[in-house]
């Protein structure tokens, strides 16, 4: 693509409030994006900066694919709008059968959203019913985990593990409790793929059940790789654990797979990668590459016959968005589907992951790296904090890196990345030279 025209920056950046930004810094010293494709962006002062993060974990096909962008002109042009409750358009449904054949049966039907934060509060709105619905009304407990992101709705941020995402928003959702994180440098430092010690941290959850008594408990969530909080990889079977002992006291398993979902990992879903198959599956991101939003949760059979042919009152579920299966959105997603197919890229992490990882371990031993860790087409570098400054170091190496024309992402002194599942070997190459030398003179 040519250079797009340098754009000035705007003098008008004051009336819009950034979310999870520093606004008062960001607007002395402002990044702007005007342009993109493939693995690329532009900056308004002309540069061009390769994608580590495919956007915010989300364009995992890369920016403004062709089949992508036809689909979305072509939809609002046809329909641009239709009413989500007690009305539908073919796409929807056209889309829903396709998304099912992603996710092993039983879960094999799909409730839409607008983004990874309205599935969360989704899913956890029918567990809750669908234990009333079934005549279990008491099991209404909800479990998250430490470091948890769910999102930052009140039932996300409730179950979430943040403290700076919870702290500042009173007492949040009630009855909810959290089983610790696996997060263990001490043992699994520089591992490669799935960190071998601490399948045993599943066994809290026997722990907080025994607390409050598995018939007060509606469900469990996880995201079977934690990505927001710095990439935690779960220990090899830890999630086939939590599995058995959800089963063991009757409660729901719900995977948030906002960020593993679509290819993350070199395989469709992380229900795949790791052979564990909850009740619910949330979804967002990719499921349109982020080119629109959307988000989904999928559902059991036994869940949704449980609404449908259950009590009258509850044959309709109470929720719904009126942006659900948006035809726009829709569009978006089924030409992101084709994108996926035509390519091969739901499983193209797969194949490039050795690359992947053996490219990022060469930056182990460079100044205050304490770990590196992957899996599928996601990496994590952890970097030791500066004492009292715990986000200093990464925050500074992403400014650096963003200077030199790579994209990163960082969380505390953790920098994750995630790039589009397009990405070629020579690229990766060129994010961890690019890395390299940004940790060399990291201060
Ligand atoms: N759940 C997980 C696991 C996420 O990573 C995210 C976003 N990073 C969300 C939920 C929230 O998604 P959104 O920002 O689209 O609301």
């Amino acid at each position: 693509m040519n250079r797009p025209e340098r754009v000035p920056v705007p003098n008008n950046l004051e009336s819009f409030w950034m979310p999870f930004t520093a606004n008062r810094q960001f607007k002395k010293d402002p990044r702007l994006f005007v342009k993109a494709e493939g693995m690329h962006y532009w900056t308004s002062d002309g540069r061009k900066v390769l994608d580590g993060t495919a956007g915010l974990w989300c364009c995992n096909v890369g920016h403004s694919r062709p089949k992508v962008v036809e689909a979305v002109q072509r939809q609002i042009a046809e329909l641009d709008y239709a009413p989500a409750f007690q009305m539908g358009h073919p796409k929807a449904f056209e889309l829903a059968a396709r998304l099912v054949n992603y996710l092993p049966s039983p879960l094999d039907h799909v409730f839409f959203t607008n983004s990874g934060s309205e599935s969360v509060e989704t899913a956890l709105k029918i567990a809750i019913a669908y234990q009333r619905a079934r005549g279990k009304g008491t099991k209404t407990r909800l479990i998250g985990r430490e470091r948890g992101y769910h999102g930052v709705n009140f039932g996300g941020i409730s179950v979430g593990g943040i403290p700076n995402n919870r702290k500042f928003f009173g007492s949040l959702l009630t009855g909810v409790d959290h089983i610790r994180h696996t997060h263990d440098l001490s043992r699994n430092a520089f591992t490669r793929g799935e960190p071998e010690y601490g399948a045993e941290y599943a066994e809290d959850l026997e722990r907080v059940i025994a607390l409050h008594d598995a018939s007060t408990i509606a469900a469990v969530i996880v995201e079977p790789v934690a990505g927001s909080t710095g990439v935690l990889i779960p220990p090899k079977g830890y999630l086939k654990r939590l599995r058995e002992i959800c089963d063991k006291h009757d409660i729901l398993l719900i995977f948030d797979e906002v960020i593993t979902g679509f290819g993350r990992l070199g395989t469709p879903f992380a229900v795949e990668y790791f052979d564990v198959v909850p009740d619910m599956v949330t979804c967002a991101k990719g499921i349109t590459s982020g080119v629109i939003p959307m988000g989904g949760v999928f559902v059991t059979k036994d869940i949704y016959d449980t609404f449908m042919t259950g009590p009258e009152h509850m044959i309709e579920l109470f929720h719904g968005y009126t942006y659900s299966a948006h035809p726009v959105a829709c569009a978006a997603a089924l030409g992101t589907l084709d994108t996926y197919e035509d390519e091969g890229l739901l499983t193209r992490g797969a194949e490039l992951a050795p690359y992947w990882e053996t490219a990022l371990h060469t930056l182990k031993g460079l100044p205050h790296v304490i770990d590196v860790r992957n899996i599928g087409l996601i990496g994590a570098i952890e970097l030791e904090s500066i004492p009292g400054e715990p986000t200093k170091r990464a925050f500074t190496a992403f400014l650096e890196a963003y200077e030199k024309g790579v994209l990163i992402r960082t969380t505390g002194d953790i920098i994750a990345l995630s790039p589009p599942l397009i990405i070629s070997k020579d690229e990766i190459d060129e994010i961890v030279a690019t890395l390299a030398m940004v940790l060399k003179n990291l201060a």
